[in-house]
């Protein structure tokens, strides 16, 4: 990070989860470098997760997004420490090759990814909001993705569905909590440069090629482009923002035609 940032999170303490790679950690960095106390929460290994941590300053607490006890834990322990929960990045997600076509697409690997990406945001957002209720305070960002409002033909049905899930369950939260001072807003972003996507396309560069072109800026995105806008939206700055479908998404969810290459 090389440019000069506010401390505009001064004071407010985050709890990020799948905060130890991609979206997540790009966002902690963010958090953390512009004032706020961060939680990593994932599913990694202490060895693995301790040192990032406390890289930020912060704290990492192993969890397990889709288990209640560890859940409920994780913001226990954030609130018992710090003394608040002033934002929750509710961000773990998988992808995993199982989940294809509806065709292919067996009811266990349907449920693991239902578990993970939106059971998983339901338990985090249940736990945290009591908090942020009584500080009448608190800004949670869900990650959905694009394909919450789009389809596309290279399914993977389980995952959409439950990004789909995420945005709804966003939008009403948001509603619901708007006059307690609680923001909730999903953040869809397009395709991002992480080891999640990498790996998805590192065996068949075709396959990562036909989805490029549909990108009007023709790059997919970098984590740190999304940690921009969580700590926007983390922030007094977005204070009238609510309930939304944030969109980073280099513009694919309006475009028809994209630019041919110069
Ligand atoms: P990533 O694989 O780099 O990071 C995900 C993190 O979540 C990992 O650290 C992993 O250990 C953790 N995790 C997985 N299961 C967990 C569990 N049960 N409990 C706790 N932690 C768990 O992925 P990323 O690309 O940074 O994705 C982050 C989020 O962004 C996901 O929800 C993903 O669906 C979403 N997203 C990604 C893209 C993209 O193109 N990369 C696009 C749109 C949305």
């Amino acid at each position: 990070m090389t440019q000069d940032l506010t401390q505009r999170l001064a004071g407010r303490v985050a709890v990020v989860t799948g905060g130890v790679s991609g979206i997540g950690l790009a966002s902690a960095r963010r958090l953390a470098a512009e004032g706020a106390t961060v939680v990593l929460a994932d599913i990694c290994d202490e060895a693995t997760g301790a040192p990032v941590a406390q890289s930020l300053g912060g704290m990492f607490v192993r969890t397990d997004v889709t288990d209640p006890e560890q859940v409920d834990r994780l913001f226990a322990l954030t609130h018992e420490t710090y003394g608040s929960v002033d934002i929750a990045f509710n961000n773990a997600g998988i992808s995993p090759p199982e989940d294809g076509s509806i065709l292919e697409t067996g009811l266990e690997a349907w449920r693991r990814v239902q578990e993970v990406n939106l059971t998983s945001v339901y338990l985090c957002c249940k736990a945290v909001i009591p908090y942020m209720v009584e500080q009448g305070r608190g800004s949670i960002i869900n990650t959905a993705s694009f394909v919450a409002v789009m389809g596309a033909a290279t399914s993977q049905i389980s995952y959409s569905a439950s990004k789909g899930g995420v945005l709804s369950m966003s939008r009403e939260l948001g509603v619901e909590f708007a006059r307690k001072g609680v923001r909730i807003n999903a953040l869809c972003p397009g395709p991002v440069n992480t080891p999640l996507l990498t790996e998805l396309f590192a065996s068949d560069p075709e396959r990562a090629q036909r989805r490029l072109v549909h990108v009007p800026m023709g790059r997919f995105a970098e984590p740190h482009e999304m940690a921009a806008a969580v700590a926007f939206l983390a922030s007094d700055d977005a204070s009238f923002i609510t309930a939304s479908e944030f969109l980073v998404d280099g513009g694919i969810s309006s475009a028809y035609v994209t630019p041919l290459a110069d």
